[in-house]
Formats: structure tokens, sequence, C-alpha cells
């Protein structure tokens, strides 16, 4: 996804359920793995999140390369960016969320240890230095043991001003909802009070596993109890 200047801008964040740790990077270019750079942050860092030149210098002080911009870019994101300069490009804002290039993932080991990630190029055309909701703790990633793991995306502004991996969280500990009833309150909440856009995948404390999108479509599968792997399109 390339932003207003036809550069390529990610954020990425990951968390782990046992303490509530986490890493993010905002505002990052030229590093080929943002989430291995967030787990990075996680691991090693004195902070919890680093953007931009300062994400850059801690990439560079943990041996990370630097990739060029070519290294991003694909004939189909070359020519959304050449439609999004036409006068009647319709705002990112309104984008369909399931043409953006987000990845979400989250997990319950055996001992039910919760893990989220979320990486994202962010919506096309966005302003130079905007940031979403995938690298927030709480809004487009969250993950604590005692309730669930969430992976968001979608129109990060929407999940931003919801909060809504933590506020599915809380449903869950202060309402005792078990996660795919979380799940539908959850995108209930996005829909009613921010009228929001997009989806997410939610996996509970029991490992059972959810998946809501307002969209057409939402690509995502999944594995439980070492079942039959799933996956929709
Ligand atoms: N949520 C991402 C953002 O707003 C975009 C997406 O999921 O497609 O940056």
């Amino acid at each position: 996804v390339l932003n207003e200047a036809g550069r390529v801008e990610m954020d990425a964040a990951i968390m782990d359920g046992r303490g509530l740790e986490a890493g993010a990077v905002a505002a990052l270019s030229n590093i080929a793995n943002p989430i291995r750079l967030a787990r990075l942050v996680l691991t090693d860092a004195r902070h919890l999140m680093y953007v931009a030149d300062g994400a850059l210098r801690f990439a560079e002080r943990h041996g990370v390369a630097r990739v060029t911009d070519d290294y991003f870019m694909t004939a189909e994101r070359l020519l959304e960016f050449e439609k999004a300069q036409k006068p009647d490009f319709e705002a990112p804002a309104h984008n369909a969320p399931d043409k953006h290039g987000t990845i979400g993932a989250v997990a319950r080991d055996l001992a039910g240890n919760l893990a989220a990630a979320t990486s994202t190029g962010g919506t096309t055309a966005k302003a130079l230095g905007r940031v979403g909701d995938s690298p927030i703790i709480g809004a487009g990633v969250w993950a604590d043991d005692a309730t669930c793991a969430v992976s968001c995306t979608g129109t990060g502004e929407a999940f931003m001003r919801t909060v809504l991996a933590k506020t599915m969280a809380d449903h869950m500990e202060l309402l005792g909802l078990d996660g795919p009833t979380a799940a539908d309150a959850g995108l209930d909440y996005l829909v009613r009070r921010a009228q929001g856009r997009g989806g997410f995948i939610l996996v509970d404390h029991d490992g059972r596993c959810s998946a809501r999108f307002t969209t057409r479509r939402m690509i995502h599968g999944w594995i439980e109890r070492g079942g039959e792997t799933q996956c929709r399109l």
C-alpha cells in the first residue's frame, strides 16, 4: 500500500498475553518485516513503541537490514496509487477494507497462553505520517491470557475510536461473555458507535476461534483443537 507520497510506510505490533508485554513500530519505511522488528521491540527494547526514524535507528542497532522501496512495489499497488491520484478517488476511509494489505494472527498454545500480531501498510494514499489502529495496543491488536487475543483489519480510525480489541476483552472480563459472544458484541459496537468497516479474528482463553467482518469478505483461516485446517476466502 502506498501513501500520498508514493512511499511505503508500515505499522506493526505484537503482544504476549502472559504478562501484557508488547512491542510496536509505526510509520516505518524500508524494513522488510515490520512484525519481526515489533517482536525485537517486545523482547529487547526499553520502550514499547518506536516510530519513523527512531524505529529505523532501533532496527540498525539491532542489526536489522534496510531494503529499498522497490522491495515493496507491485504492479497492483502502483495501479492503486495511480487511481488514487484521480480527483474522483474515493476517500481512503471509505475504501473496501478487503483491498487493504493487513495481516493478522492470533494464537493460543497448549498451556493456554495467548498472543496476537498485526502488520499493515495502512490505507491507500494515506497522509504521510498517518498511523492506523494496527500498532495501537487495544485498538488493532490485543492479547491477555485472562480473556482473548485479537487482531483487526479495516478503517483504522474507527478501530482506534472504539478501542475495539480491548473493548471485546473487557466484554469478556467484566460481563463474563465467551469469545464468540464478545465478538458479536464487538462488531455491533464498531458499527453502531463508529460506523466502522472491517473485521477481526479472535481466539478466547478456551481456544474458541471467531472471525467477524462488515465487509463483503475477509480472507481468514483457523485450526481448532487439532482438527482440520479451515479457510474462508
Ligand atoms: N487497519 C489498517 C489501517 O487502518 C488498514 C487495514 O486493515 O486494511 O491502517
